[in-house]
């Protein structure tokens, strides 16, 4: 048996490793190469933080079993997965602050007990863990450097978790590869992300899949005078009718007063039927709505009950502060009134929907005021103007988060289908016409009866 099949028995894995994902493990186990992944969600990103280190232990078994440091800036993400492999058999432990670990914890992960650690990135620049590092067992053992969400590292580097940049002191402590994953990422970040990280085009291998989304259909709409009373009907009309078992939405605004103005349309149009049950307390509210400025206690709640598979809030309205850190399968509908400022937000943003594999659907909303120059770059400018004149929602969004060394056999296949024949199955056609995006929807043979 080979050292894959070896860690694969070992630690239970009952599914196939994707040959992107042999490629990523290969490189860093086995070529000691810093690499660059950009798999999208649900493509096991995950199993490529920890079956490389697990690969060392195959191929160097008289040593102490090595070391893989994951950087994760999501909280719940780290518990989340330090429990999966802990049920796997993996020595898995997380750091959180100082106050919640225990002082044996801190001592055993300090001690280079742990085969897999995962930790923030505030966490890690400072002590006792930067220190740490620099210890022995760290020197000898560290055989991987992981940073997930790696499009953080430029885009929150600034403001938001300047931490996250800072991450690139520890490179002056640490001689292992370096292994950088995101879900969506355009070109000049990709090289942002290299140059902050004082990484060279040379030494980094790049393993990159389209960052295709297909079980989540686009649809788009731009026209002058569209009313939201009017284009969010079919949404309210769906709570109206579904009440708590109504599908997820997350409504994404520009501006805090949209939010406001959104939210009161909501909660006028579904009248009585906006609480779940006859007492109009907060509690029962299915509708709830997320900005920068609400209080501390409102953000608590909607951030541990709105991911719940039962969560009361079934429509959250927010800005764009809504999203980061937070971890959610099950949302339905993802909704924008307006256009986001770059594609590689929307698309991050869209990427929220459907994440644990259900059919969901995107909707794009372009409001004229949201198509001022001043409001959204470029790229976003020209994308909305393609879609107009009836271009493939996804190929458009698509073709503009290409980074060098991708693959981009998907995105051609995309460009090519061949014509729908009518496989109607249940009074619906199943081509990827009619599965792929408002605009594509006019190419099925159903549309144009
Ligand atoms: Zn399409
Ligand atoms: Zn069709």
């Amino acid at each position: 048996m080979d050292n894959l099949n070896l860690v694969k028995s070992k630690y239970k894995f009952n599914y196939e490793f994707k040959e992107e994902q042999k490629i990523i493990f290969n490189s860093v186990a086995l070529e000691n190469m810093h690499t660059f992944g950009v798999l999208p969600t649900g493509f096991g990103k995950s199993d490529c933080f920890v079956v490389p280190q697990l690969l060392v232990d195959e191929m160097y078994p008289e040593k102490n079993p090595h070391i893989g440091l994951v950087i994760s800036p999501l909280r719940s993400l780290m518990l989340n997965q330090m429990t999966i492999w802990r049920e796997r058999g993996v020595k898995a432990v997380s750091i959180m602050q100082l106050a919640e670990m225990s002082s044996i914890d801190i001592k055993n992960i300090i001690e280079g007990q742990y085969s897999v650690v995962f930790c923030s990135p505030e966490s890690i620049v400072r002590d006792p863990w930067r220190t740490m590092l620099g210890n022995a067992h760290y020197k000898e053992r560290l055989c991987l450097l992981a940073c997930d969400e790696a499009h953080c590292i430029v885009e929150w580097g600034d403001d938001f978790r300047p931490s996250y940049k800072q991450v690139t002191v520890l490179r002056s402590l640490t001689t292992c590869p370096i292994l950088v994953l995101t879900a969506t990422a355009t070109e000049s970040m990709r090289q942002n992300i290299l140059s902050t990280l004082l990484l060279d085009e040379e030494e980094v291998k790049t393993v990159a899949i389209v960052p295709d989304r297909p079980n989540i259909k686009l649809y788009y709409k731009s026209q002058s005078g569209m009313k939201i009373h009017e284009e969010l009907l079919w949404y309210t009309q769906h709570i109206a009718t579904f009440g708590s078992k109504a599908k997820k939405a997350i409504i994404y605004c520009r501006t805090m007063t949209q939010v406001a103005d959104i939210y009161e349309f909501v909660m006028t149009e579904l009248g009585d039927k906006a609480w779940s049950g006859d007492s109009h307390i907060i509690d029962n509210r299915l509708v709830d709505m997320f900005h920068s400025s609400i209080d501390a206690d409102t953000e608590k709640k909607i951030v541990s009950v709105f991911p719940q598979t039962d969560s009361i809030i079934r429509c959250l309205i927010t800005t764009i502060a809504f999203g980061m850190g937070v971890q959610i399968n099950d949302v339905d509908h993802i909704i924008h009134w307006g256009a986001s400022k770059t594609v590689l937000a929307y698309w991050q943003q869209v990427g929220r929907c459907a994440r644990d594999g259900r059919i969901g659907q995107a909707h794009l909303y372009a409001t004229k005021v949201s198509l001022n120059k001043r409001r959204i770059s470029d790229d976003m400018l020209s994308l909305c103007k393609s879609l107009n004149s009836g271009a493939c929602i996804r190929h458009s969004i698509l073709k503009q988060l290409v980074v060098s060394g991708m693959d981009l056999h998907s995105l051609d296949v995309m460009a090519q289908r061949d014509p729908c024949v009518g496989a109607i199955n249940d009074g619906s056609c199943t081509c990827e016409f009619s599965t792929c995006c408002s605009n594509c929807q006019k190419k099925c043979i159903l549309s144009q009866i």
